[in-house]
């Protein structure tokens, strides 16, 4: 039989290891703020076509999503994700 106060204490470090599980979430801050700067992106160069398809990252898409600071370490980690 466990007593009351022991199982407090063993309710207490449950939830203390949920805590730091959370103080270290999976996706960087700047892997989140890429992906919002690559969809207003898309906004800013709609999708369009070119012949028979569709172009949604076009070259002019490309060469200003690489203006993002971290755009090649963004881009490695959300390659990494994807795998
Ligand atoms: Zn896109």
């Amino acid at each position: 039989m466990v007593g009351a106060a022991s199982l407090a204490a063993m309710i207490r470090a449950q939830s203390d290891s949920a805590d730091r599980r959370m103080d270290r979430p999976g996706i960087p801050q700047f892997v989140v703020e890429y992906v919002l700067f690559h969809e207003m992106l898309h906004v800013k160069h709609p999708t369009r076509r070119s012949g028979c398809t569709l172009v949604s990252h076009s070259p002019e898409f490309r060469a200003e999503e690489k203006r993002f600071d971290q755009f090649t370490l963004a881009r490695k980690v959300l390659d990494n994700l994807a795998r």
